[in-house]
């Protein structure tokens, strides 16, 4: 067993209060992980002794982000797409068509580096939990293999073979649907937690309410916890179609009816309304209205969405940035959702939250308090703290860190 006591903490948030903002905000505070799992939480002249101390003097220490919505893995560049996007010039470069294209293209280690330099860039802006879809492959190896290397960094992944129809099925879609929800399915399940699929009626790329129920059926019967992509670009039948089905996630909830809401609420303690705010800053869209499902008693989580196309962002306190400048969230509701919140959206309880018990994955922020992660918007306070060792302690060296080191190894 080897225990590590992180003290000095200016500010603990352990996203697990009983107040109204849920934060549980304490000062002066110390937690101890032990193999990983937090052992103690405390004030830190209270601290017990352990094989490894670190002191933060003064920073603040928060649940690591659970970013609930992400398409890691992939190859190929669309920044192009974004310029003509923001320079208004007509551009068809293909969309995700050069995306699939382009991993497709890729062998596995071309794959499995892009991916490890994606989960680093996670972890230094403090992100300790990533779901990851797969969705540019489109063919049973290709989306079977997007899954294998997805699990070999994250256990929360998300057979999205429903992502869109590919070009080469566009005149045959419902042979399509049934290949997804048949074949493709039985290949990649093994590789997947979930099963999620783009739900969007009249497009003739998405899928539409009918196409998207046999999809999820079919992976629910395959064992797979269910997600929805819904109502996005348009009202639709996804949120609906997520609630009634018990899916752990509808996401976007850009275009919502007052049928939609009352849904949700009602379905608060199953499903959760997952938003993408990074979407409408890069595309230029409106904000989904986080008041409005927030009063009417919806749970909420934020994630970053991160994909080649419409928000190449992994940053999540960039998500809690907007959360709150854009959508209206306070700074505590936008914390709570890009954590415990999150970590609902993934039925998880043992991560979101610092509770003795819970695994011991963390967030630094080098400052005073929490308020800075959307006070101070594109600053890179925020990482993950290492408290595991990566390697075998050295008996001729302090196992204490540096004022500047948050790494304890
Ligand atoms: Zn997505």
């Amino acid at each position: 067993m080897t225990s590590t006591a992180i003290t000095g903490i200016g500010e603990l948030v352990s996203c697990d209060g009983t107040g109204a903002d849920r934060l549980g905000r304490r000062q002066d505070a110390a937690v101890v992980a032990t193999d990983g799992v937090i052992s103690w939480i405390g004030p830190t002249l209270a601290a017990p002794a352990a094989d490894r101390r670190v002191d933060l003097e003064g920073r603040t220490v928060l649940p690591g982000f659970v970013d609930s919505h992400s398409h890691l893995i992939f190859a190929g560049d669309r920044s192009a797409e974004f310029e003509a996007r923001m320079t208004g010039t007509p551009y068809d470069g293909g969309g995700i068509a050069t995306t699939v294209d382009a991993t497709r293209a890729a062998d596995d280690e071309t794959l499995r580096a892009l991916l490890a330099g994606r989960m680093a860039e996670l972890r230094a802006q403090g992100t300790t939990t990533v779901e990851i879809k797969s969705g540019y492959g489109l063919s049973i190896d290709d989306e079977t293999r997007a899954l294998r290397l997805a699990r070999e960094v994250s256990p929360e992944t998300t057979f999205l073979g429903a992502h869109v129809v590919p070009p080469e099925w566009r005149d045959r879609r419902g042979d399509y649907v049934d290949l997804v929800a048949g074949e493709m399915l039985a290949a990649a399940a093994p590789y997947a937690r979930w099963v999620d699929v783009f739900c969007e009626p009249g497009s003739p790329y998405a899928f539409d309410g009918d196409e998207a129920r046999t999809v999820l059926e079919a992976g629910r019967a395959a064992g797979l916890e269910l997600r929805v992509h819904g109502n996005q670009l348009g009202p639709g039948p996804g949120v609906q179609l997520a609630v009634e089905l018990g899916a752990a996630s509808v996401d976007h909830c850009t275009h919502l009816s007052d049928a939609d809401v009352d849904a949700l609420a009602a379905a608060a303690d199953s499903t959760v309304a997952t938003l993408l705010p990074g979407v409408e800053f890069c595309t230029r869209s409106p904000y989904p209205d986080a008041a409005r499902l927030l009063a009417a008693g919806v749970s909420l989580a934020l994630a970053t969405d991160c994909n080649p196309g419409t928000c190449y962002s992994s940053s999540m306190p960039f998500v809690i940035a907007l959360a709150v400048r854009e959508m209206g969230l306070t700074p505590a509701q936008a914390l709570y959702a890009a954590t415990a919140g999150s970590a609902r959206s993934l039925r998880r309880s043992d991560i979101g939250r610092i509770v003795v018990g819970g695994r011991a994955d963390l967030a630094v922020i080098d400052a005073p308090s929490h308020l800075h992660l959307a006070y101070r918007p594109g600053v890179p306070l925020a990482s993950a703290l290492e408290v595991q060792p990566a390697l075998a302690p050295d008996p001729g060296r302090s196992a204490e860190v540096g004022p500047a080191g948050h790494r304890i190894r």
